[in-house]
C-alpha cells in the first residue's frame, strides 16, 4: 500500500517519555488484532532451545527461591544439574581457546548476582537503567558485543536471587517522572534462557504492577510463547533485533532466522506488547540498501500500521580487544575486522573502537531514517549510532 511521506522521524539521544513510551493501563493495551499477516513461504526456522549440557549451582544459588524454581524446570526438561558445595564452578579446563569456547557455550551456571549489581548503572540511550537477569548466551553471532565486556570464557550466568533483583529496581524509579525505563538485555538475550529460567516473564510480570516503571528487553529468538498471556499491562517494550538476512545467515549461529523473528514479533503485538525493531548491527556490504529494504519491506507486512513500534539503529563497531576475542573464537568468519576500513573513535575512558568512517555513517543514517519514515510514520527512530 502507497504510503505518504512524512518528516524524518525524531533521533535524540535519551528515550521519548512523552509519546511511545507513556505509561498505557491494560485496557489502552492495543486490542488483539484479526489481521492476518501477508502470506508467506514459510514460518521460518525457529531457534532450537538450548539444552545446556553441564548445568551448576552455586551453594548460594540453591538456597534461593527463584534457584529452587529452575531446578524444577530442568528437572522438567530432562536436564541434568549439579549442585556445588560453596559458591566456585569448576574449571572448564578446554585444552585450546576453541575448545574452552564450545564447553562455556555449553554451560549454564545459576549463581547469586553479586552486591555489586543492586547499584544500578545509566544505559542511555536505550534507557534509564539497566539490570541483569543473566550474563552470557547461547547463541553464536560472530559480532557478538559481550566478546570483551564480560571477562573470561563465554559461561552462561543466570541470576536465581531474582526476587531481590527485581525488589531492588523499585528504589529506581523516579517518583518525579511519569515513566523510567529498565534495560534487561545489556548482557544476554532474555529469551534464549527463558525456558530454563522463567525469569523474563517474572520481570514481565513485575513491572506490570508498576504504573510508572517500563521494561525493556531484545533477542534474537523467537519462542514467545511463554509470555503471550502474562499480565504485562502494557509495561514491557519487547523488542526484536532483526538484520539484513545476508548478515542473519553468515553471522547469528544458533539464532531464529527473519521468518522466525517477525512471526515472534507479530504474535508479541497480538498480545498487546509494545515492539521495537533493533536494526543491529548495520553493514553497508555490497547491495545492502536493497537488502534492507527487503527486510524493512517485510517488517511492514508483518505489522499492522499504527503498531506502537521504535526502531534502533546500531553500525557495527569494534574494539581492539573484542576483534581479538571473536577471531579466536571464529578464525573463519567473513566479519570486516579490516581497521584501514573504519574511523577510530575514542570514549572518555582514553580507549577506542572502530566505527564506519564518516560518510559511510551519514548515508547509513539518511537511508535508514528517511525510508523508515516513508513507510513506517506512525514509528520513533529511538537513536542512530
Ligand atoms: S544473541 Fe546477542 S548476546 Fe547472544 S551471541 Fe548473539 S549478539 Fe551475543
Amino acid at each position: 500500500m502507497p504510503r505518504p511521506l512524512s518528516q524524518a522521524p525524531h533521533i535524540s539521544g535519551r528515550l521519548p517519555q512523552d509519546h511511545a513510551d507513556r505509561p498505557i493501563s491494560q485496557a489502552d493495551a492495543p486490542p488483539v488484532s484479526t489481521f492476518a499477516p501477508a502470506p508467506r513461504r514459510h514460518a521460518g526456522r525457529s531457534a532450537r532451545a538450548w539444552k545446556p549440557k553441564h548445568v551448576y549451582f552455586t551453594a548460594a544459588a540453591w538456597q534461593e527461591e527463584h534457584g529452587r524454581r529452575i531446578a524444577e524446570r530442568l528437572a522438567k526438561l530432562g536436564v541434568e544439574y549439579e549442585v556445588m558445595s560453596a559458591n566456585r564452578l569448576p574449571k572448564l579446563g578446554g585444552a585450546t581457546t576453541r575448545e574452552t569456547y564450545r564447553k562455556a557455550k555449553n554451560t549454564l551456571a545459576i549463581v547469586n548476582a553479586p552486591a555489586g549489581q543492586f547499584k544500578l548503572t545509566p544505559i542511555p540511550p536505550s534507557a534509564d537503567w539497566q539490570f541483569h537477569l543473566a550474563k552470557g548466551c547461547p547463541a553464536h553471532c560472530q559480532y557478538c558485543y559481550l566478546a570483551g565486556s564480560l571477562p573470561g570464557a563465554p559461561v552462561t550466568r543466570a541470576y536465581a536471587n531474582l526476587d531481590q533483583i527485581l525488589d531492588n529496581l523499585a528504589a529506581y524509579i523516579d517518583p518525579h517522572r511519569a515513566l523510567t525505563t529498565f534495560e534487561a538485555s545489556c548482557y544476554t538475550d532474555p529469551l534464549g534462557i527463558e525456558h530454563l529460567t522463567g525469569s523474563l516473564s517474572r520481570a514481565i510480570t513485575w513491572f506490570g504492577e508498576q504504573s510508572d516503571a517500563r521494561l525493556r528487553w531484545v533477542t534474537k529468538y523467537d519462542d514467545v510463547s511463554p509470555l503471550l498471556n502474562l499480565p504485562h499491562n502494557g509495561q514491557t517494550r519487547c523488542r526484536i533485533s532483526l538484520n539484513a538476512d545476508w548478515v542473519t545467515q553468515r553471522l547469528e549461529g544458533g539464532t531464529a532466522d527473519l521468518e522466525a523473528r517477525l512471526v515472534a514479533m507479530r504474535k508479541l503485538t497480538d498480545a498487546g506488547y509494545r515492539v521495537g525493531a533493533v536494526l543491529a548491527p548495520l553493514m553497508p556490504f555490497d547491495n545492502w540498501r536493497v537488502d534492507y529494504g527487503d527486510l524493512l519491506d517485510q517488517l511492514r507486512n508483518t505489522l499492522d500500521d499504527g503498531a506502537d513500534l521504535t526502531f534502533e539503529l546500531i553500525t557495527h563497531r569494534f574494539t581492539p580487544g573484542s576483534k581479538e576475542i571473536l577471531l579466536d573464537w571464529y578464525p573463519n568468519t567473513s566479519l570486516d575486522f579490516d581497521e584501514e576500513r573504519r574511523s577510530k573513535k575514542l570514549n572518555k575512558f582514553g580507549s577506542h573502537k572502530f566505527v564506519y568512517p564518516r560518510e559511510q555513517m551519514k548515508e547509513l543514517k539518511e537511508w535508514f531514517t528517511e525510508r523508515i519514515a516513508r513507510d513506517f510514520p506512525e514509528a520513533e527512530v529511538l537513536y542512530f549510532t
